[in-house]
């Protein structure tokens, strides 16, 4: 599942940086376009989208409990949408549009330059949020709004299981219990 897992973690760090500075400093859309895309401008992680609740409903189903639009600790504006905060497992559904996907993550036309910017950026912080979160104990798994949520939610549990199986000595995790640091070798 790994290549599910985090696949924009190769940009370089040089790259993200340079991408995140230009998250700063990309201005205002010029305008709607003929698009039809303005509707979409709104904002790049929306809340409660159908893919979304459709997972969600999927994982209630089948007896797991999650919290939704959970904050990224430290990121005031960022949040987890499907959030496992005891076995520290980060869901993040990720709209085709907004975040790239290569099927269907098209480049509009019109304005092209200040999209080409908006997207890449939109990428450098979704491999920023990834490496906040990994950085603090969590397993970040991001699905495409496309996905089928009943994969999505295979995916989802099976991450959750190999967490819970990697719990050395019934300790739960290194996070939990500072002292007991090289456990964290054990949490997969
Ligand atoms: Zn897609």
């Amino acid at each position: 599942m790994g290549d599910l897992m985090n696949e924009r973690e190769d940009l370089t760090l040089t790259e993200v940086s340079r991408l995140a500075m230009a998250a700063q400093s990309v201005p205002r859309h010029p305008g709607p376009s003929s698009d039809g895309i303005s509707e979409r401008m709104s904002s790049a992680r929306r809340r409660d989208t159908k893919p979304e609740i459709a997972l969600r409903r999927e994982l209630h189903a089948r007896g797991l409990r999650y919290r939704v639009a959970y904050p990224v600790p430290g990121q005031r504006r960022r949040t987890i949408d499907i959030a496992f905060t005891r076995a520290k497992v980060a869901v993040m559904v990720d709209g085709c549009f907004w975040h790239g996907c290569p099927e269907h993550g098209t480049r509009p036309r019109s304005n092209s330059e200040w999209w080409r910017t908006k997207l890449a950026a939109n990428a450098a912080r979704d491999a920023d949020t990834n490496r906040v979160l990994q950085a603090l104990g969590w397993l970040v798994i991001r699905v495409w709004e496309h996905q089928p949520a009943e994969s999505a939610a295979d995916l989802v549990e099976a991450a959750l299981q190999d967490r819970r199986a990697a719990t050395c000595g019934g300790i739960k995790s290194a996070a939990v219990i500072p002292e007991v640091r090289p456990l964290r070798a054990c949490q997969g």
